[in-house]
């Protein structure tokens, strides 16, 4: 038997100064001979930590084993049965805060886990290039609106569509996929994946209307009316900003409009394609989430000579997933660590030129139990920007929710909803994903998708029953 290798088979990457150039993918993904020695390092647990801290309980063990055994079709059978989104969660998905932290191989100190996300992208895009089947149920068991097309929407028509449901999506903008369309770029998550994969969710029978704003182009009335249940998972994509002077300078922009015009509008195109964005020479990200390393990263890629990231802790608190952060730093964004921007400063024709900033240090943890971070006195700085994008995070849109105030909220104006059922103030109406708990993660998101789609169904084919007994 060959010698376990300590580390993890390496994906192949564009080269950093090629790929701060263009827009397409980073990771190049794994070749079936890559793959399979990939799996061969899982020691195929009996009791596999990794399935526990998988959001959606996906066997690994046994998906794994199929890659090996090079059972293609198998592997993507067992996938199917947890997710509808593969290709996308082995892309985006903090696998090293999740199933990878808890690999056993990797907690032996020796060896590096088991690379499950890579392995999931591999299976889920060799599927994709598979003939699609359709895997629904001839039943008809009634109709579920869904209000929101992102990873929750999603996960929860999928599933619903399986089980017989004639199921309908509500999305306010011109195409499908939430934050995997309009927020994560091109070089991190294709929309052709996104596409192909929320194609195949349609191929089940789910019908997707966009361009309907629910509470504005139809009423939440009119769908109880017309629908036995509904799912709501409409996001947290509302932009927030410090509100620091000379926020309404030209060239500040929240993250949420940047990307949404870099990629859901296509602005590294213009003008082949109608939206613009400002291409400058000096641009600062001030975050250090995801967000902050997306914006950074497209700032590069549209031609920016100096972008760096603002960011008020240190290396060590750096929310943003590691490898993104390897990648920035490999595409030459620079960091400013322990420092805050306490205000723009604008040129005589109200264009942004420079950030003032203020050095931090950390004090006392927080109610996030980080170290809370405090001025240091006397210690501004000023940074050239002709471009500052605020990526300090997101709060829930309003336009459902003011249209809606029988839905109850909870103290940070978020939907408040059952975590083990999704179930809201209102019977038959479920809700899940970041407008229930804020801005979080994809696999999180579709997590309450598959519990929504359960409850739902639990719910309606429970109304039924009793509307026959009193019959
Ligand atoms: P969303 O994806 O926000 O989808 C909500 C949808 O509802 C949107 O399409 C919106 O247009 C629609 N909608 C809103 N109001 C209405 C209405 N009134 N009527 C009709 N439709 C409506 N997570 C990770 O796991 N890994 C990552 O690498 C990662 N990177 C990220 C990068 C960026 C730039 C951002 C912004 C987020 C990132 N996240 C990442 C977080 C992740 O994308 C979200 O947690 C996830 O998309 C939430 O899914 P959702 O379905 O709840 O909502
Ligand atoms: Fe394989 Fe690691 Fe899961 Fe064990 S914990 S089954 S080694 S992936």
């Amino acid at each position: 038997m060959a010698k376990r290798s300590y580390t993890k088979t390496l994906m192949r990457e564009q080269a950093a100064e090629i790929r701060s150039h263009n827009f397409e993918e980073v990771a190049l993904g794994y070749s079936l001979e890559e793959g399979q020695q990939e799996a061969a390092r899982c020691l195929q647990c009996k009791q596999a930590p990794c399935i526990t801290k998988c959001p959606v309980m996906i066997d690994i063990p046994s998906f794994i084993k199929a890659i090996e055994e090079n059972e293609m079709g198998q592997a993507q059978k067992i996938l199917s049965r947890y997710t509808n989104l593969p290709a996308i969660c082995g892309r985006v998905c903090p696998q090293e805060k999740q199933c990878e932290l808890a690999c056993r191989l990797g907690r032996s100190k020796k060896f590096e886990p088991v690379a499950i996300g890579k392995l999931e992208r591999l299976v889920a895009d060799w599927a994709l290039e598979q003939p699609f089947e359709v895997n629904r149920s001839s039943a008809d068991k009634g109709r579920v609106a869904i209000v929101g097309s992102g990873p929750s929407g999603l996960t929860t028509a999928g599933d619903l569509a399986k089980l017989g449901y004639d199921v309908t999506i509500y999305e306010a903008l011109h195409e499908p996929g939430g934050v995997l369309t309009y927020g994560i770029p091109e070089f991190r998550l294709p929309k052709k994946i996104v596409k192909k994969e929320i194609d195949r969710i349609v191929g089940q029978g789910v019908k997707i209307e966009t361009n309907v704003v629910v509470g504005k182009t139809i009423t939440m009335e009119e769908i109880m009316d017309n629908y036995d249940a509904c799912y709501l998972s409409v996001g947290a994509g509302a932009p927030k900003f410090q509100g620091i002077e000379g926020t309404s300078l030209s060239g500040v922009y929240s993250s949420s409009e940047y990307l949404t015009r870099v990629n859901l509008m296509h602005g590294y195109q213009f003008p082949t394609y109608d939206t613009p964005i400002k291409k400058v020479k000096n641009v600062v990200v001030i975050g250090g989430g995801n967000v902050a390393m997306d914006a950074a990263r497209s700032a590069r890629r549209l031609g920016a000579e100096n972008v760096s990231i603002i960011y008020r802790r240190s290396l060590e608190e750096l929310p943003a997933r590691v490898e993104e952060y390897h990648h920035s730093v490999e595409e030459g964004i620079d960091y400013h660590w322990l420092s805050n921007p306490i205000e723009y400063l604008g040129d005589d024709q109200g264009n942004l030129k420079a950030v003032k900033c203020i050095r931090m240090e950390l004090g006392d943890p927080d109610d996030s139990g980080r170290r809370r971070p405090v001025s240091v006195p006397n210690s501004e700085f000023i940074i050239e920007a002709n471009t500052a994008i605020e990526a300090i995070g997101q709060g829930a849109n309003k336009v459902l929710l003011d249209t809606f105030p029988k839905v109850a909220l909870n103290q940070w104006g978020y939907i408040d909803a059952d975590e083990e059922t999704c179930a809201t103030s209102i019977p038959g109406i479920f809700a899940g994903g970041d407008i229930v708990t804020g801005a979080a993660t994809v696999i999180l998101a579709m997590g309450a998708g598959k519990i929504a789609a359960n409850q739902i169904d639990h719910y309606i084919q429970m109304k039924k029953q009793e509307s026959e007994v009193t019959r």
